[in-house]
């Protein structure tokens, strides 16, 4: 998977893409993230690529001319015409299930913005989709950019080790993922519950999936009206629910 970032501040996302798991990705060929300055397309000799907002207000607005000549700059490196996914908190909140669909496009573009935010137009000429990584307000998109290309990248192959590692996860059928252990066996007391040491691998997928849903009962009930449950599920979620008003 080829990325671009449009950006203000490449170096930020070139040491986080370079380091890791990213940048074991990167070392291996199977992700490439690429950056454009867009101040290097700014149209005055002082490096500016904002300017004061129509009809006034606070702060400051990223202009359309230098962003769209760093747009193009990207095109030029990119074999097709990617989506164009512009970080903003008015955008669609990430999900797991929104960057594993990323993850199937073979090239992408991600617009970093500053200040105020972009000049609204520039929307309707690249932008494709607006993302937002939670409801609050960061000081620029390069964080923003960040968490979604480690989100997307886990789904690219080759990216992680084990192929079995993004399959099951949180978020994965709606449900959170159930307790992990390692060694040691015992803890200050505390031990490795028997059935994973049992090596009996139907009994520890069970216990899995039970822990599954009792842990996405306990933190997240909001993810089960979602999740595709069996009657045996719902049974056991009824049984733990009744558990946890009896405690
Ligand atoms: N004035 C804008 C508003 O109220 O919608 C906020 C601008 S914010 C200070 C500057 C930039 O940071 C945005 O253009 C966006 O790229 C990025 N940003 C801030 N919070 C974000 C979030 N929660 N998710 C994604 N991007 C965010």
């Amino acid at each position: 998977m080829k990325i671009t970032v449009l950006t203000l501040f490449p170096e930020l996302i070139e040491t986080a893409c370079t380091t890791s798991i990213l940048g074991r990705a990167q070392e291996k060929g199977v992700l490439h993230v690429d950056t454009v300055n867009i101040r290097d397309y700014a149209q005055n000799t002082q490096g500016r690529v904002d300017d004061y907002p129509y009809g006034g207000g606070a702060g400051m607005v990223m202009q359309v001319t230098p962003i769209m000549l760093a747009y193009k700059k990207a095109l030029e490196n990119m074999q097709t015409k990617p989506r164009v996914i512009y970080m903003s908190p008015q955008g669609k909140t990430l999900t797991q299930a929104m960057a594993e669909e990323l993850a199937a496009e073979p090239e992408l573009i991600f617009l970093c913005g500053h200040y105020e935010g972009i000049d609204e137009r520039l929307i309707d000429l690249i932008v494709t989709d607006e993302v937002s990584i939670g409801d609050y307000v960061l000081t620029g998109g390069e964080l923003p950019a960040l968490v979604t290309i480690d989100a997307v990248a886990r789904f690219v192959p080759g990216v992680l080790h084990n192929a079995e590692s993004a399959s099951f996860e949180s978020f994965q059928d709606d449900l959170l993922e159930y307790p992990q252990y390692t060694r040691p066996e015992t803890v200050e007391g505390m031990t490795v519950p028997e059935v994973l040491l049992s090596g009996h691998h139907a009994k520890i997928d069970e216990w899995r999936h039970r822990e599954s849903l009792k842990r996405t009962l306990i933190k997240r009930p909001d993810l089960l009206a979602r999740a595709v449950l069996s009657e045996q599920d719902r049974a056991y979620i009824r049984q733990l629910e009744q558990e946890l008003k009896d405690q």
